[in-house]
This record gives structure tokens, sequence and C-alpha cells, in this order.
């Protein structure tokens, strides 16, 4: 109770802040963006991390300026500053266990994820989308419809810039598109968006949450402060978002890639074209086929979008110009080149099964698939189901030896020790016609940072083939 009393008067959103003395713990992208953001209006700042922080050299000079303290490592100096704060802001990389977090918890301090304390400066509406998978692409094509209609939009989250570097650009008529991972949406309390959408739930960072209904729960955390003047966006026929969308007081816009009508509103197909439907009357907005995106998880997520854009009444002439022109996204069933008839498609930013397996029903093989990585802890066995397509599928890296047992006998295995070594065997496997894919169900630490360079590693390779080199 203290929780709520010290969040919504010290910190009112929006409000006067230089009085006020934050802490922010983790400093990371989203913590240095929320430092700067609080500098910006004159807090006091105590900042801590359990490393050396790297602070760029300009942010690190305007913290000269200021007032602020630095407590590195879990000294009990440190725990000491906990007491003094009127909030503590937690990067999502944090645990929940680390010992600054549980101080603040157990003063009774209010604990915000850095989504929280931005979205307290946002006055326009926000449209924020969370989901397993395809919230980049989703959110990067709400911005894209948005701006070619000419509304003013900004985007950010997890997308790559924190939701704190943007507010300061914001004004009442910005429309805020946020890109929201369970983490971030962990610890909010006055979070309020206009549009939430939900794209899917499957089973993913099992390594940070005990259940699937803890995964679920920080989840459906963004629906917490909903009004009717406010609408969710979710996929139609899900039972436990279903139940979700019984008990919240927004709008209802359902999403589903089939040729049903909506209900209350929302989005579906209708003889092969996306139609919004609201108000009771549906439109037609493009055929499937002119969309220019692989796969059908890629439909879904256009029309999540559709759907998440209902309550702005863009033209459907603006919207079919939009969905035509939108680019897609690196490492997102990028095609990579072809080389000797062979399709190379990278898919590196799939990092769970779920997302391996849209890839797969994308496709129509066939196939000669790469997995592998680091492990997130997850029941590969789904997969099975899906090796109709697969020629063969070629095992690497940490995961390489579960992901073979729980393939054995439900297509051809091959293993390899790098994904290198992968896409050097699949190119001697695939031959004219066939597609190779990189969708490896694992994140990619055990061989690179960042599933980007993994992804670049491959586009390298397939290029080094096209240019004639082998
Ligand atoms: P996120 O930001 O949620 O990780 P991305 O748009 O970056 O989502 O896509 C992540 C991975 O999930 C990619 O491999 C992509 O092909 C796949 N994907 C995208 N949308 C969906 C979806 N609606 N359902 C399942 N997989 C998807």
């Amino acid at each position: 109770m203290k929780t709520m009393a010290r969040s919504s008067s010290i910190l009112p959103r929006g409000g006067d802040w230089r009085h006020t003395r934050v802490g922010v713990l983790g400093l990371g992208r989203s913590g240095l963006a929320a430092v700067e953001m609080l500098l910006n209006r004159e807090c006091h700042l105590v900042l801590f991390d359990d490393r050396e922080a790297r602070i760029p050299g300009s942010l690190d000079e305007r913290l000269r300026a200021g007032t602020y303290s630095i407590w590195t490592g879990q000294s009990t100096a440190g725990m000491q500053a906990v007491k003094d704060l009127d909030a503590l802001i937690v990067s999502p990389g944090v645990p929940s266990g680390h010992p600054i977090l549980n101080a603040a918890e157990r003063i009774g301090i209010p604990v915000w994820s850095e989504l929280e304390l931005a979205a307290r400066q946002i006055e326009g509406p926000m449209v924020l989308v969370t989901g397993t998978n395809g919230k980049s692409t989703t959110v990067s094509l709400i911005h894209h419809l948005l701006q070619s209609a000419g509304r003013p939009s900004l985007l950010a989250g997890n997308i790559g810039t924190a939701l704190s570097s943007v507010v300061d650009q914001a004004n009442e008529e910005t429309v805020v598109v946020v890109e929201a991972s369970s983490f971030q949406l962990e610890r909010v309390d006055t979070l309020h968006p206009f549009v939430a959408v939900l794209l899917n739930i499957a089973p993913d960072h099992l390594n940070r949450y005990a259940t699937m209904e803890d995964y679920a729960e920080a989840k459906r955390r963004m629906l917490e402060n909903s009004t009717e003047k406010d609408y969710f966006v979710f996929p139609a026929g899900d039972p436990m978002v279903e139940r979700w969308s019984a008990v919240c007081s927004s709008c209802k816009l359902s999403f589903q890639a089939s040729e049903k009508p909506t209900g209350e509103g929302g989005t579906s197909l209708e003889n092969g074209w996306l139609v919004q439907c609201s108000g009771g009357r549906a439109e037609r907005v493009l055929p499937a086929s002119a969309l220019p995106l692989l796969g059908r998880h890629n439909l879904l997520n256009a029309l999540a979008a559709l759907a998440a854009l209902i309550p702005f009444d863009l033209s459907t002439e603006t919207l079919a110009a939009g969905l035509r022109s939108f680019q897609g996204l690196p490492h997102r069933m990028e095609p990579a080149g072809e080389v000797d008839g062979v399709l190379y498609v990278n898919d590196s930013k799939a990092t769970n099964v779920h997302a391996a397996l849209a890839a797969l029903e994308g496709l129509t093989g066939p196939i000669v698939l790469l997995l592998g990585g680091q492990g997130k802890g997850e029941d590969y066995s789904p997969l099975r189901e899906s090796m109709g397509t697969v020629r063969a599928a070629i095992c690497y890296g940490d995961e390489a030896a579960v992901l073979e047992e729980a393939l054995q006998g439900a297509v051809e295995l091959h293993p390899a020790s790098s994904m290198e070594a992968a896409l050097d065997l699949a190119h001697g496997l695939a031959s004219g016609g066939d597609t190779v894919l990189l969708s490896p169900a694992c994140t990619s630490y055990d061989e690179f940072n960042s599933f980007e360079e993994r992804g670049d590693a491959f586009k390298a390779m397939v290029s080094g083939w096209k240019g004639g080199a082998r």
C-alpha cells in the first residue's frame, strides 16, 4: 500500500521532478536512457550497477554538472543509499532476487521499469505491442502505416530506441508506438496504452519465468489501467486471451487469418482480402497476395497492425499503399540470395520454437534447416510435427545434442560444430529448388554477440558464394 501512496503523490505523471531522488539499477541501454531523461528533469540521481558502467562522455559530463552518486558492485553504502530514494528504475536484465531491488521492495519504494518511468511523460496516444513473436515487425509496420498517412508517430521500446529517449520529442498529437517485452511489463504501475496489442503467447524465456502463467501474467499487466475509451487487440480463438478480454473494460478488436467475420470488430480475411471491420462495417484493404512479406505469420502481423489502427480512422487507400511499401525487417524471414537455384533465408531472429515453427509453416520446401545456438530451456519436440517439408536438419552449437535428441526419427539429422560449419554443410546438401533456412530456435550467445551478428555472418557467407567464392 505504501508503494501506491508514494508512487502517486511524490512522482505524479508528468509533474515536477526537481526535488525527487531517483535510483537507476542497471546502466545498459535503457538504464542510461532513463538517466538522461531524468537529468533533463533535474532529479537527484543515484546509479547502481554490478559492474563498472560504461557511461558515454557527453552523459558523464552532464552527470558531473548535476547531483548524482554511483555505486558499483553490491556495497553496504550502496544498500544504504536505497532508503532515501523516491523510486527505483530497474533495467530489464536485472534478476528479480537482486539485493538492491530486494532492499527497495522491503522498504516500500516504488520499483518501476524504464517503460513505466517513460510512459508517465507521454500525453498523446500510445500503441503498445507485446507478444512472444512478431513485435518488432508489427510495431515497425504500424509506425510505417501511420507515417504513410501523415500522422506524427514515434517508434520506441524494445525495438532499439528506449522510450525514455523519445518522450521529449512527443506532444499530444504524436502517436507513440512502443514494443514492450514481458520484462519491461513486469514492473508497471500507471502504464495506460490507448491501444494495447497482444500478438501471441508461446513458451519463451522459461529460464526467467517459473511457469507459462507467470510469463503470460507479465504481458497481461498492460491492460491493468484500461478503460472503455481504450482498445485491446488480440488473436481470435486463443482461450487464455479470450479470458483476459472478458475481464478488461477496453473495446475489443480481434484479428484472425481466416475467412470469418470478426464479431465485435477487428480484422480477418474475406475472399482473400485483408478486411477491417468496425461499427458493423467491413472494408477491404488489400489482397493477401499483394502483401510483400513471407509467411502466414506476417499475414497475422499485418492483420494485427490493421486492427490496432482502427481507432485512428485511416483511409483504406492509405493503408493499402502503406502495406505495399513496407520492406520488412532484416533477420526475419529475410531472403539472403539465391545460389545455384537454392534460396537462402535468414531468420536469425527466430530464437524460440514458436518462431521457427512459423518460418517452416510459411515455406513450401524442400528445406534444409539450420537449428542451434544456445538454449533457453524450451521443449523442442513441437518441431517434430513440422518436419514434413524438411529434407534435412543440421543441429549445431551448444544445443546440438538436445535438438538432435528431440528430432530423432522425425527427419534426416546432421551434426555441426558452428553456424558457419552448418551452413557449409547445408550448401553441400541442398540442390536446385531447395531453401536453406536459418531459423535456429535458440539464441546466438554461444557463438555471437547478437542475433544480428549471426544473421550477418549467414548473409556474408551466402554473398561470398554468390560472388563465386567456394
Ligand atoms: P519480436 O520482436 O517479438 O522478437 P520479430 O518481428 O523480431 O518479433 O520476429 C521474431 C521472430 O519471430 C522472427 O523469426 C520472425 O520470423 C518470427 N515471427 C514474426 N512474427 C511472428 C508471428 N506472428 N508468429 C510467430 N513467429 C513470428
